[in-house]
């Protein structure tokens, strides 16, 4: 026996495919609901238990399937949607991998109704493991209902992987919206454990986003609609006060599907520069429809991300329209620019990509800055660089720290070694109770040998964050009782959210509890928030905490505290007392790493003394 390769039986090979397009519930809940989208169903209800685990089941109205048809949909790269391989360019579905209904079957307990309008009976399918377990005629209204049960009970080892189900429901809410955004004119319904989470009418896409996001978003809406040949963009953008601290309700899709784009976003926030704080987001609900042709969206398994034939044109048309958008409400000053003709006479839209002008542009110079990653921020070790001095400043002598603690009063002295890194910078010095505030921001603190130029806001985030962190791992942090019990309303996806945080607010001192239909009572909150702001508080920390909820490096706890740290600090702007100060900079050097914030951002600068003379030429 010398041969040893095999075939994989089929239900091993669909169960190893199903990982790339079924990851966890709300996979499953995006594929089943595009393709009941496809079927051109007006009427969508999902439904589901136990977060996904137990059940997802999607009834839809849609055209139904044949008898052979309803066999054929569970079979691997069995599609309607595309025969020869130039359909691919003309793709108009949301499905066309033939991908989806083979994965879930692979991994859970299927059971479908289906029928076609003409069809007398339609069909009953039971399909587990990838094996039909039972087919046979059934009495059916028409189109399709699709339950999956208990996904993920043949690998253990993936539904072990799971989320708690706070977690999971909530990327199957984000999943259902994504959906239910970009089709307003069908009506779409999602009960969770037998309870309406949403109910949402058929109507227009304003309505639509008023349904999802909320009422607030009434009148501070813009319009945005361009048509050109070569691409169309419709939707709202949020007027300027809408902008939030954190990427909130930020929706993109290109014929009509969700995609994620980072340099769409950035065409879309240039085009609000100046209208907003640098360091808030806009709101929008954009859609751009072109050709399919133009764009590749095979790249990415679960068609999240895609790739613009020319990605040049598309940002300068994003960020032209909603730029036009502002100017015609007003709400920027007017602009001198006709957009129509501006885009209508680029000669990238007017004439074809040729492969020599491609060639043309990957030289150019600007094209060249932009591939070559890291070139700017990189310094030569071998350079004379001013950086070398640094270590000197550092390493100056002691005596004369001890012969001015002698004469003025030591607040503290800190002698500490960052073990982990190799810091040339380790400070070695005292700190003299002397502190001027500039600019209500920054604090000048004598040290022995210098000053240290302290930023307020930034140590203080650094003491908070250690002081949670503390919390989270040993003791509780205490609470103060809220004076009355405050009730705070939420948006469905935050309500959502909300809930799967509630444990560990509660160790940092939150007391929060669920009242029914997307309201919460906040009882207590930590001590450091303002008796008045618990609600406020509450509301930045969801806000801050979707910006980071994409970032998988960090625990939920480790965002939550970085998250209510930045939101607790003093703020630059803040007058400070000599009392305030030192105690700030006494408990910045308490902290175990109190150069930086969790983030990264210096806490503090020092300059030495021998660097200042050095400076001034002595
Ligand atoms: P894809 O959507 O990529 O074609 P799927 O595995 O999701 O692949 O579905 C396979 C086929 O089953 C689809 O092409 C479609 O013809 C049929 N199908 C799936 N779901 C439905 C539905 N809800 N109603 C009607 N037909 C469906
Ligand atoms: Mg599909």
């Amino acid at each position: 026996m010398t041969d040893i390769i095999q075939l994989l039986p089929d239900n091993i090979a669909n169960q190893i495919a199903a990982g790339e397009v079924i990851q966890r519930p709300a996979s499953a809940v995006k594929e089943l609901l595009e393709n009941a989208v496809d079927a051109g169903a007006t009427e969508i209800q999902l439904i589901i238990a136990d977060a996904g685990k137990s059940l997802i089941q999607v009834i839809d109205n849609g055209n139904g399937m044949s008898e052979t048809d309803a066999r054929m949909a569970f079979e691997r790269h069995a599609t309607s949607k595309i025969k020869v391989i130039e359909d691919l360019f003309k793709i108009k579905t949301m499905g066309f991998r033939g991908e989806a209904l083979a994965s879930i079957a692979a991994v859970a307990q299927v059971e479908m109704k289906t029928k076609k309008a003409d069809d007398e009976l339609g069909s009953f399918i039971e399909i587990e493991n990838s094996l039909v377990l039972k087919q046979e005629p059934c009495a059916y209204s028409i189109g399709t209902s699709i339950s999956m049960k208990n996904l993920f009970f043949n690998v253990p080892a993936r539904r072990n992987f799971l989320k708690s189900n706070a977690a999971e429901m909530r990327h199957i809410v984000d999943e259902f919206i994504r959906v239910a955004m970009a089709f307003p004119q069908i009506f779409f319904s999602l009960t969770s454990n037998g309870q309406q989470v949403f109910y949402l009418e058929p109507g227009n896409l304003k309505q639509r986003i008023i349904q999802i996001l909320g009422n607030n978003y009434n009148a501070k809406m813009v319009s945005v609609n361009e048509e050109t040949d070569y691409m169309n963009i419709y939707g709202f953008v949020g007027k300027p006060e809408t902008a939030k601290k954190t990427r909130g309700d930020q929706y993109f899709f290109v014929n009509s599907r969700f995609i994620k784009s980072a340099y769409l976003n950035h065409a879309v926030n240039s085009a609000f520069d100046n209208m907003i704080a640098k360091d808030s987001f806009p709101s929008y609900v954009l859609f751009i429809d072109l050709d399919p042709a133009q764009i590749d969206i095979n790249v990415h398994p679960t068609k999240q991300e895609i790739k613009f034939e020319d990605e040049k044109i598309i940002y300068a048309f994003v960020q032209a329209a909603v730029k036009h958008a502002l100017a015609q409400f007003s709400i920027a000053p007017s602009l001198d620019f006709t957009l129509n003709a501006e885009i209508q006479n680029l000669d990238a839209v007017s004439k074809p990509f040729t492969t020599e002008k491609k060639e043309a542009a990957s030289s150019s110079n600007l094209f060249k800055t932009f591939t070559q990653k890291n070139q700017a921020h990189k310094i030569d070790p071998n350079e004379k660089s001013e950086l070398k001095h640094w270590k000197d400043f550092f390493t100056s002598s002691e005596e004369k720290g001890d012969r001015i603690q002698n004469e003025n009063k030591l607040i503290a002295k800190f002698d500490y070694e960052d073990g982990e890194q190799k810091n040339i910078l380790s400070p070695k010095f005292y700190l003299l109770n002397s502190f001027l505030q500039l600019h209500n921001t920054y604090i000048i603190a004598a040290t022995n040998n210098g000053f240290i130029l302290v930023h307020q806001q930034l140590a203080h985030e650094r003491i908070l964050y250690e002081k949670y962190n503390v919390a989270s791992h040993d003791q509780q942090m205490p609470a103060q009782k809220s004076l009355f019990p405050i009730t705070l309303e939420l948006a469905t996806a935050d309500a959502v959210l909300l809930e799967e945080l509630l444990p560990e607010l509660s160790v940092i001192g939150y007391q929060i509890e669920p009242f029914g239909s997307n309201t919460f009572v906040i009882q207590a909150s930590p001590a450091d928030v303002l008796q008045g702001n618990e609600k406020h508080s509450i509301e930045l920390l969801i806000e801050q905490f979707k910006h980071f909820s994409s970032d998988i490096k960090f625990s939920k706890r480790e965002k939550l505290i970085r998250c209510i740290s930045r939101q607790q600090a003093i703020k630059a702007g803040q007058t400070l007392s000599q009392k305030e100060m030192q105690i700030l900079i006494e408990d910045l050097f308490k902290c175990i790493t109190p150069n930086s914030t969790a983030s990264g951002a210096p806490t503090y600068l020092e300059f030495k003394e021998d660097y200042l003379d050095r400076m001034f030429g002595k």
